[in-house]
């Protein structure tokens, strides 16, 4: 079949299994230990179809390059290249993304200007959220997951992935809401429900937006962002 496939060899994994990686464009075939490819290039041409279809279905890529159009706080942004500067890293200003460099290394610039862009606002947002709640987050770390915006771990440690910079404002702030109660309840409870609620009162329209416009989030930088 004539698809990009990516191999995962897993040991927890016990069986073959075939799923989309919409950040990759790429369907990735898990392996357990000790179990030929073969077995999972029978599973692709078993469920040829599917997997054609999904892939054919994924919203158009955003490239992490010179005259891209990025979302920074659900307004788009411009990246242009930024020329007769010393800087070396990316920045913003007003509704543009200035690169610096060679444009055909500008994806790793722009990535690690959205991560640290990701990082100050999250960071702004919960701090504020904390304050309200009276907890304390132990730490915040970025990631770039592919079904979960947030999470909160039992030390109090909240990671969200970095594409929450795209977002608009009130998006963030109820996603952000959400971890944040999690220190108080880590439990999906009304009580849980109630302190989400004191935070933030875009409950229900962040989850819809989320809803509608996650799969295009995860389509920017498609590939460039799959080492970040
Ligand atoms: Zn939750």
């Amino acid at each position: 079949m004539q698809c990009p496939v990516r191999w995962n060899r897993s040991s927890r994994a016990r069986h073959v299994s075939l799923r989309i990686d919409p950040r990759a464009g790429a369907v990735v075939v898990t392996l357990p230990p000790r179990t030929a490819r073969r077995a999972g290039m029978a599973l692709l041409d078993t469920h040829a179809t599917w997997v054609r279809e999904s892939l054919a279905a994924l919203a158009p890529p955003t490239p992490l390059a010179i005259g891209a159009s990025v979302p920074v706080g659900g307004l788009p942004h411009r990246v242009r290249a930024a020329r007769r500067t010393t800087r070396q890293d990316a920045w913003i200003e007003k509704a543009a993304i200035n690169v610096p460099g060679p444009p055909e290394e500008a994806a790793p610039r722009i990535l690690a200007l959205l991560r640290t862009e990701a990082r100050r606002r999250i960071e702004a947002v919960a701090t504020r959220h904390a304050a309200v709640l009276g907890v304390r987050i132990a730490g915040l770390r970025l990631k770039d997951t592919r079904s979960r915006w947030g999470s909160c771990a039992p030390d109090g440690t909240l990671a969200f992935s970095w594409r929450l910079v795209m977002v608009p404002d009130w998006v963030l702030d109820y996603v952000v809401a959400h971890e944040v109660a999690h220190l108080l309840e880590l439990n999906h409870s009304p009580r849980f429900w109630e302190h989400v609620a004191r935070l933030s009162d875009h409950r229900a329209a962040a989850v819809a937006w989320l809803r509608a416009q996650g799969p295009f989030l995860l389509r920017v930088g498609a590939a460039d962002a799959m080492n970040g």
